[in-house]
C-alpha cells in the first residue's frame, strides 16, 4: 500500500490529475461526466488498455467515493469515469465502517486524494430496512442495519425509507469525520472537502447536498 505513496512522491502525475486543479474544478469535473451520463453523450474515457498500461506506475485518481453496493449504483458509469479516475468504496448502505474510514484514509493520505463524496440512493435495501422490519436478519446484516437506523434515529424522530435514503449520506459523512481524525484534520483545514449527494433511480438524477464540515 505504501508503494502508492512512495510513487507519488517522485513525481508521477497523469493528465488531469494535478493537484494544482481547485476543488471546484474536481467537483465540477465530476458533476460533468454525469451530465454527459444523464443526457446519453457519455464518451467512457480512459476505458482502453493503453490508458490502464500508462496505470501501472501508479494510480492518481482526483476524487474517491463511498457509494452503496447496489447493483444500481456503478459509480464509473454514473460519472463517466474510467480507469485511475475514481477511488471507489462501496457496501450496502454506504455506511461508516472500520474498513470505510481506512479505504478513504489510504485515498487521502497515500494517494492525495482531496474531493470525497459519500453517494447513497433511493430504493436502498439497507436503508429501508433500516426503517422497517429487521426480523430474520443474520447477525451481520442486523449490525449493518442496526446502525444506519440508530444514525436515523439520531438525526430524525421518524423513519421513513425514501427520506431516509437522502439523509443518510449526511449521516455517513458526519461519521466518517467523527471516526476519523486524519479526515475530519484535512477537512478543518481545508485541504480536502467531503460532499454527500443522493443518486435518484427515477431518472438518474443526482441530489447534490453539498460539504460536511468545513467552513
Ligand atoms: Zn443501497
Amino acid at each position: 500500500m505504501l508503494n502508492a505513496h512512495s510513487m507519488d512522491d517522485q513525481g508521477k502525475v497523469r493528465d488531469g490529475a494535478s493537484s494544482s486543479q481547485s476543488l471546484d474544478e474536481i467537483l465540477n469535473k465530476l458533476k460533468a461526466g454525469h451530465d454527459r451520463f444523464l443526457s446519453g453523450h457519455s464518451i467512457h474515457p480512459h476505458a482502453n488498455r493503453d490508458h490502464l498500461r500508462e496505470l501501472e506506475i501508479g494510480q492518481h485518481p482526483e476524487v474517491a467515493i463511498l457509494s452503496c453496493s447496489d447493483s444500481r449504483v456503478p459509480v464509473e458509469l454514473l460519472f463517466d469515469a474510467g480507469f485511475g479516475d475514481v477511488f471507489v468504496v462501496r457496501n450496502a448502505g454506504n455506511t461508516c465502517t472500520t474498513t470505510t474510514v481506512a479505504s478513504l484514509e489510504y485515498a487521502v493520505a497515500a494517494l492525495n486524494v482531496r474531493l470525497l463524496l459519500i453517494l447513497g440512493h433511493e430504493q436502498c435495501g439497507a436503508v429501508s430496512t433500516a426503517c422497517g422490519d429487521r426480523q430474520g436478519l443474520t447477525p451481520s446484516l442486523l449490525e449493518l442495519v442496526s446502525d444506519i437506523r440508530i444514525g436515523l434515529l439520531k438525526h430524525h424522530k421518524r423513519l421513513e425509507a425514501k427520506e431516509a435514503c437522502h439523509i443518510h449520506p449526511r449521516i455517513t459523512g458526519e461519521a466518517l469525520l467523527e471516526a476519523s481524525k486524519l479526515l475530519q484534520g484535512r477537512v478543518d483545514s481545508g485541504d480536502i472537502q467531503l460532499h454527500t449527494a443522493c443518486y435518484v433511480l427515477d431518472g438518474g438524477t443526482i441530489e447534490w447536498q453539498g460539504k460536511v464540515g468545513g467552513d
